[in-house]
């Protein structure tokens, strides 16, 4: 019983001297903070050569989907053959007889840009005028449209994620002028269960102008009907061929940026 006690005692001393000690234990001062600390030079980004300020030719890294000589980089939506839009003087121009046509390649995130025109004098009115658009990863449409003088629902207008998100503004030109999209898209990651563990976003610039501001994309685009979500992988960038009378629109200068 004795020793049992003085083996207590000795071993609660033990732990207070410990604690004590630890306490006392000095700590180097941390160095004072230099601007070095806090550059980073490894890595650094690759270099790429911008395109034309003027022509808005492609940057240097960036695939050509379309250069104004021939639709080798895309197909039909419909028999999976070669694209059969007509390509002359340059532009491709919609060809609503024979559909849809799509990237061969699939991509997921990416920098868009395309260049679309109106013919002058181009008849119809709300959506039946100059209808087109351009679906990422084969589901998400962003519209394609003559609103220049022409109102529609605002949320299927030029600028918009079809019927989810109506744009900032309308810095459309007028027929006979061309568009310029420039357009950063973000896929959507899913959980296992097969909805969105985070949803796609787009940023859309129409001629310079910010028209979708990192817009969170409900789902599908659909017509009629609510957004639906479908697991998917990376996928085409589609254009559309729209079922309406007016004469249809042309395309020019088309890069993509994969970004993942
Ligand atoms: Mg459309």
């Amino acid at each position: 019983m004795y020793y049992k006690s003085i083996i207590t005692f000795a071993l609660a001393a033990a732990a207070t001297t410990t604690v004590f000690a630890q306490e006392a234990k000095q700590y180097p001062e941390p160095e004072p903070m230099t601007h070095k600390m806090t550059e980073f030079w490894e890595p650094q980004p690759p270099v790429v050569t911008p395109g034309d300020q003027c022509t808005q030719s492609a940057p240097s890294d960036a695939i050509v989907l379309f250069d104004g000589k021939d639709l080798s980089k895309w197909q039909s939506s419909k028999t999976g053959g070669p694209a059969e839009w007509q390509v002359k003087d340059g532009v491709v121009t919609v060809d609503k007889s024979k559909g849809d046509i799509q990237t061969r390649d699939k991509f997921g995130s990416c920098q868009l840009h395309i260049e679309w025109c109106v013919p002058k004098g181009i008849e119809g009115s709300s959506q039946s005028r100059g209808n087109s658009g351009i679906f990422f990863q084969g589901l998400y449409e962003l519209q394609v449209l003559d609103n220049y003088k022409n109102v529609t629902y605002s949320n299927g207008m030029v600028g918009s994620m079809y019927k989810q998100g109506r744009p900032l503004v309308n810095p459309m030109r007028k027929p006979g002028e061309w568009n310029v999209y420039d357009i950063i898209y973000t896929a959507p990651i899913f959980k296992a269960d097969g909805t969105y563990l985070y949803k796609p976003y787009i940023t859309v610039l129409l001629n310079g102008v910010l028209v979708e501001d990192h817009f969170e994309i409900q789902g599908t685009t659909e017509y009629i009907g609510l957004p639906q979500v479908k697991k998917h992988g990376d996928g085409p960038i589609i254009l559309q061929a729209h079922g309406d009378k007016s004469q249809p629109i042309s395309f020019r200068n088309i890069w993509i940026r994969p970004l993942n």
